[in-house]
């Protein structure tokens, strides 16, 4: 039978609060556990690449994390997060917005989701097709807004993952350009699922070269490589990552397998 609330004795009304509290901290203990290994992964894998640990950002990848887990993070200094729903963007920013931090959208975008993508995201990181991009530009300029974006690259060719073919990626990040509301700040990639280190690296190699060549452009600027996540950042960091994205390595493992958050049908 279910206990009423005022049927508990006070002890154990106590004895509740004081679990709950246990446990709280030990996920916490966990959390700040892991952002240090983290820190250390990519402090070794700077020092090793012969870069500065600066250059390098840590985005917590949040998909499925609570707003608990996620405030546990970002009260330990933490800044840059990254959500893959738009429906968890939306639920969790308000529940957070005691605390300044800086929200990118990582996940496949539907142009249905605009609205609620602009409401709380400060950058997108996964533009990936023109029609995407004017249907941007169309709700900045109703709303008299400015965006960041990332152009998304398919560098591993796999079909589970969106992103613009690497042999179209300069045609799209010409004519993003082209469109006032949308700043171009990077490329993002997901790199190969892959053991074999030496076939996840030209993934990597592939987006700093298109990063190279856009930026020969005209009035294109391209700072930011989003790139590596919780397997392969030492990999990422060598060819030039300046945004990790990391989750599972912070947060644990999550139900899901990957492919729910990159299928736009789920
Ligand atoms: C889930 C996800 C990550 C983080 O992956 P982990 O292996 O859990 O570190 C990074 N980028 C994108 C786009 C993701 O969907």
């Amino acid at each position: 039978m279910r206990q009423n609330y005022s049927t508990l004795s006070d002890s154990s009304i106590v004895r509740n609060r004081y679990i709950c509290r246990m446990e709280n901290s030990a996920r916490a203990h966990q959390i700040i556990g892991n952002l240090s290994s983290i820190k250390e992964r990519i402090a070794q894998a700077c020092t090793k690449a012969g870069r500065d640990a600066n250059e390098v950002k840590l985005m917590l990848v949040t998909k499925t994390v609570s707003a608990e887990d996620i405030r546990i993070a970002l009260l330990q200094g933490e800044n840059l997060i990254g959500e893959n729903k738009v429906q968890e963007l939306s639920q969790k920013s308000p529940l957070l917005s005691d605390i300044s931090y800086q929200k990118h959208f990582i996940g496949h975008l539907q142009t249905n989701k605009i609205k609620d993508v602009l409401k709380y995201a400060d950058c997108i990181q996964s533009v990936d097709r023109l029609e995407l991009a004017e249907k941007l530009q169309q709700r900045l300029q109703f709303e008299d807004k400015y965006i960041d974006i990332f152009i998304q690259v398919n560098t591993s060719f796999e079909e589970s993952k969106f992103g613009v073919h690497p042999n179209h990626a300069m045609e799209l990040i010409k004519a993003v350009s082209k469109l006032d509301r949308l700043r171009i700040k990077g490329l993002m990639t997901i790199g190969l699922f892959d053991s074999n280190e030496e076939k996840i690296r030209p993934c990597f190699q592939r987006l700093a070269q298109i990063k190279e060549e856009a930026n020969l452009l005209p009035n294109i600027s391209i700072q930011e490589l989003s790139m590596g996540m919780s397997g392969d950042l030492e990999i990422a960091i060598e060819e030039g990552a300046t945004i990790v994205r990391i989750g599972t390595a912070i947060f644990g493992e999550r139900i899901y397998p990957d492919s729910h958050y990159w299928d736009e049908n789920k």
